[in-house]
């Protein structure tokens, strides 16, 4: 009896100051923002069992993947065995769940097993930790503390699992010593067990072995929450809470969205809305993220989850190039200001100032803008961590409150506003890029004759006024009107699609540019879109629906490959033969989308292709993302195209393929940088088909 009273005792003053921990936080999400409301229950728990329990995206790095996959799985077997811990020390019974019959047997030979790998797993994770130069485990962001939280937390594990072998151990030794049953399997602790024998003491050690396991499970379970190992009890849940749109699409700020309906059509936005309809969100008192209190409470969990493992950072081009950006900085700036300032906030509300935020005293505009938002850290993140968010969270608070964008940006600002391009070209020159080159039927021209083509071919911006990519356009054109298509553009009406204006921090403009876009393609009833620009085909595709532009959107290389399997596009290698063709994924088709497959299926019958070591979802990012093209990059060791450049060399092809506006500039600049224009071309797959097909 004395043994359960200290037992409930120590219980509960453990869960005391857990439940006193449990509060602090919530105080604090209390003090985050709405973030996105948490629907599709079940398609959440699939991707809880794929990425958290299935242990899916630790799997990219096999080797270690595999290693830190065992030591999860691990835990949640051994998890099993500690709540029995717990039964039998609350009711003085030994090994409570023995009824459960095989089931017992198997979890405890499994847990058994388990305790072992674990700890050769520990130990060498805290052998690389201490004397491997791991580059992911370096970083301005990796003080000391850090470093010695990981090294203390990998150790208690490894106590962990120590004692519960030898607590295994001496009870396979003393209930045999005593000529009692052992309940259960333990394979593992048999083995010690036929090694060592303490003859008296057995029963000591069992006891010693037994406390000291529930001690430090006890003792974890209160320094986890202080600690990077947090994860522990935030992975699941983390995953389970992931965004579940695609990579690529940006959240709509709503009250932007009223903003930009008022000033667009007042009458409409100030009208009540329709019965049953959900009140719109009230104007926040500041636009963007300046202070960790602008954080949505996914943003908070996220930094409560981060492991800091690093993956994000070892993917990040602008960090791989040297720039100051680390993703893994951002996510850890957010849980540290929170911890600096969420005692004041919860104490004197919202309104407290400690005169410092998270921009600027933690996170600078350097590291901000060095960002190409190609999403590189939110794939590779083990827990689904959205970084980006956050990133563009704070150039939004630049932009649209203090109008601190760098100066190139606002230029691009400006064109955008004027000249509906971020280039300085009238809007009237939008349909020259076609002139005398290819017939293209214009959308306008549709109505009188009472008819609607299956497909609006959006140019876009750079289709339309980039020297190179014209050539692109010009292409693609004459394969459609080669095949057939029924199609039209919207010629001098086609606007921006506010692409790069979202993703430089302007909400304002790029919703005043979605919504008048969509005003005008719902008035030509267009339903079908193929674009060339994975920019403009995200946007369109993931970003529109929410501003009531409901499309087909196609990007043209999934055009050609469907062609190409119904037969009425074939293709032959005769004009390639004897060269090799890499590709370049572009982030915003890749990643950001998914698709990785059409591009290769329609090389793949041009020609011989070879892979760049970085490629599909891992590919680098060609440094012209999130407004980069637009304006210089930040300091750094080198510019982000001359790394991806140096991927394609290494491949030995003797084409870079592209398939995107800006990848096909960066590519280029990267070739005429290496001296390598004359040997190696930059063609977009719609030049290499338009050549094959002699067109
Ligand atoms: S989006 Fe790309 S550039 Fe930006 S932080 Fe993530 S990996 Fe780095
Ligand atoms: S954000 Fe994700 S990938 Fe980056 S350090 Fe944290 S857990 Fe690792």
């Amino acid at each position: 009896m004395d043994r359960q009273i200290v037992f409930l005792l120590v219980l509960l003053l453990t869960l005391l100051v857990f439940g006193f921990t449990v509060r602090k936080y919530s105080g604090y999400f209390k003090h985050t923002r709405k973030g996105f409301p948490v629907k599709q229950l079940g398609r959440r728990f699939g991707v809880m069992m794929e990425v958290a329990i299935g242990q899916t995206k630790i799997f990219r790095r096999p080797v270690m993947g595999l290693l830190h996959a065992l030591v999860f799985w691990g835990f949640l077997v051994i998890l099993i065995g500690s709540i029995e811990m717990i039964i039998d020390g609350l009711s003085g019974t030994e090994r409570a769940l023995a009824f459960l019959g095989g089931f017992h047997s198997f979890i405890m030979a499994s847990g058994d097993i388990f305790a072992l790998i674990i700890a050769v797993g520990i130990l060498v994770f805290l052998f690389r930790r201490v004397f491997l130069h791991v580059k992911r485990f370096s970083g301005i962001e990796m003080k000391h503390i850090s470093h010695l939280d990981a090294n203390v937390a990998l150790t208690m594990i490894l106590l962990l699992m120590v004692s519960l072998l030898g607590m295994n151990t001496f009870y396979i030794l003393s209930a045999t010593h005593a000529g009692h049953e052992v309940v259960g399997l333990y394979p593992i602790s048999n083995m010690f067990a036929s090694w060592i024998d303490a003859g008296d003491h057995n029963e000591f050690w069992h006891q010693f072995n037994w406390w000291m396991h529930i001690g430090l499970i006890f003792v974890f379970a209160n320094y986890l929450p202080y600690s990077k190992h947090f994860h522990v009890f935030m992975s699941v849940p983390n995953v389970f809470l992931s965004r579940l749109e695609p990579l690529g699409k940006v959240d709509t700020m709503e009250s932007i969205t009223r903003e930009v309906k008022i000033m667009m059509d007042p009458d409409q936005a100030f009208a009540s809305p329709p019965e049953g309809a959900e009140a719109e969100e009230e104007v926040p008192e500041r636009f963007g993220i300046m202070d960790v209190e602008d954080v949505s409470w996914k943003n908070y969990f996220d930094s409560l989850a981060c492991t800091e493992c690093g993956r994000c950072t070892s993917v990040c081009p602008a960090n791989i190039t040297g720039k100051m950006l680390s993703p893994r900085k951002i996510v850890m700036d957010v849980r540290a200001r929170m911890k600096e300032k969420g005692p004041g906030l919860v104490k004197n509300g919202t309104d407290y100032s400690d005169e410092r935020s998270l921009l600027r005293d933690y996170i600078s505009e350097e590291e901000l803008w060095a960002c190409t938002l190609c999403n590189a850290c939110a794939q590779e993140c083990p827990i689904n961590i959205n970084h980006p968010s956050i990133i563009l969270g704070m150039r939004r608070y630049l932009v649209m409150e203090e109008s601190a964008a760098p100066g190139e940006l606002n230029a691009i600002f400006s064109n955008i506003e004027n000249n509906g391009a971020p280039w300085q070209f009238s809007q009237e020159d939008r349909v020259l890029w076609s002139e005398g080159k290819v017939e293209v039927p214009l959308m306008s021209d549709f109505p009188a004759k009472g008819e609607n083509p299956e497909y609006l071919l959006w140019v876009g911006s750079a289709g339309a006024f980039d020297d190179r990519y014209k050539q692109v356009s010009v292409a693609f054109a004459k394969v459609l009107n080669h095949l057939g298509i029924s199609y039209a553009t919207l010629g001098v009406e086609e606007s921006s699609s506010g692409d790069v204006a979202r993703r430089a921090g302007n909400e304002m403009l790029f919703q005043m540019q979605a919504m008048m876009n969509i005003e005008l393609l719902n008035g030509y009833e267009v339903k079908k879109i193929i674009t060339c620009d994975p920019h403009a085909f995200n946007t369109l595709k993931n970003e529109y629906p929410d501003l009531g532009g409901e499309y087909e959107v196609i990007h043209h290389s999934q055009f050609l490959r469907e062609l190409m399997k119904d037969g009425r596009l074939s293709l032959n290698g005769a004009s390639l033969s004897g060269k090799k063709i890499t590709f370049h994924d572009p982030c915003y088709l890749g990643r950001a989308n998914g698709e990785y497959n059409a591009p290769r299926e329609v090389l793949e019958a041009l020609g011989s292709t070879v892979e760049m070591k970085r490629n599909k979802s891992f590919a680098l990012c060609c440094g012209a993302g999130g407004g980069q093209m637009f304006k210089e990059a930040e300091k750094g060791e080198k510019e982000v195209f001359i790394e991806r450049t140096e991927d394609a060399l290494e491949t030995g092809a003797d084409i870079i393929a592209t398939a995107c506006p800006y990848c096909m500039v960066m590519m280029t600049d990267g070739l005429k940088y290496k001296n390598k224009e004359e040997e190696i071309s930059n063609y977009d797959i719609a030049e290499l088909v338009a050549n094959s097909l002699n067109l």
